[in-house]
């Protein structure tokens, strides 16, 4: 046992910690090289499981109750990166459980025809030969799993005007175009505002690009926040609370960006490490569980682990 998995095993006998969900995509895909994908079967499965053995609520709530008292197994769940998935598949689930959820948008992606550039290096570089294959699984059969790895690396690292030469270099050389494919897209201003139409799924922002806020300048970094808040504000005629640091590792983001998330306002933040939310547990770096294409029993194996 970690230290850190100690301590939680402390503060249980004084009181209860609280479970923030991390899922990305609910969908049904050809390939999910970075293992971002739930079928909608096995969200519903999820959400199941969630009515029968925890209290969902939404995360602004969580957040609130930190202090005086959460209920036993409290959990929020929330969607990262703002793919059209999430209104076409997520929220007929989340109604039909009435569970709350809140989605983290990336904002220059919405209604616009590119996709991601992890998608793009998918799209362009893998196969239907590679439905099977994904990072996790170690064996690089082919030289593009080894070039999709080593490429992504670098883009991930890249900044925005290299990233986005390379993909268009990419493009020209292979002849693969650069328009989204129908099951990569964003969602649309329009998909946005009716995914947050009757309060039931909250929209926070994601900053603009989805870039490693660390490796920016501070203005930099502020900008990126401050324009997609601005964004989605505007996109839905409502004031957005919630922002996620995207990748979300303690080295993705520093300082400077939990700074400028507090100066903007936000009233909350969620990282992307592994963890529980407690009453002291600062309220812009919250963890997360990062949630894959699980099984029902598997999904439920995690979760009694977590509050055991
Ligand atoms: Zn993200």
């Amino acid at each position: 046992m970690n230290i850190g998995r100690a301590v939680d095993a402390i503060r249980k006998k004084f009181g209860n910690g609280a479970l923030i969900l991390l899922y990305h995509r609910i969908a049904h895909l050809e390939r999910d090289p970075q293992l971002l994908a739930v079928t909608p079967e096995r969200f519903d499965e999820h959400l199941e499981i969630l009515r029968r053995k925890a209290n969902v609520m939404p995360l602004k709530e969580l957040v609130q109750k930190r202090d005086s008292g959460l209920p036993p197994r409290s959990v929020a769940i929330t969607i990262d990166d703002g793919y059209a998935d999430n209104l076409l598949f997520a929220k007929p689930l989340l109604e039909r459980h009435e569970s709350p959820a809140t989605v983290f948008v990336t904002s220059g992606f919405v209604g616009v025809d590119r996709e991601f550039w992890w998608d793009e290096l998918d799209r362009i570089l893998l196969n239907h030969q590679d439905a099977g294959w994904n990072v996790a699984s170690g064996n690089d059969d082919e030289p593009r799993h080894a070039e999709y790895r080593s490429l992504h690396a670098t883009l991930r690292s890249s900044t925005e005007p290299q990233r986005l030469q390379a993909l268009h270099d990419l493009q020209v050389r292979t002849n693969s175009g650069s328009s989204a494919r129908a099951t990569h897209r964003a969602l649309t201003p329009d998909q946005l505002r009716e995914l947050a139409e009757g309060g039931l799924v909250e929209v926070g922002a994601h900053t603009v690009t989805h870039p490693v806020l660390a490796s920016l300048s501070p203005a930099s970094q502020h900008q990126e926040i401050d324009t997609s808040k601005r964004k989605l504000e505007e996109w839905l005629g409502q004031t957005v609370h919630s922002f996620a640091y995207p990748y979300g590792g303690k080295r993705d983001y520093d300082k400077h960006s939990v700074e400028a998330v507090r100066n903007l306002g936000f009233s909350l933040a969620c990282s992307n490490f592994r963890g529980m939310a407690w009453p002291n547990t600062n309220r812009l770096e919250l963890p997360r569980a990062l949630i894959r294409n699980w099984g029902g029993e598997e999904f439920e194996r995690m979760l009694d682990a977590e509050f055991a």
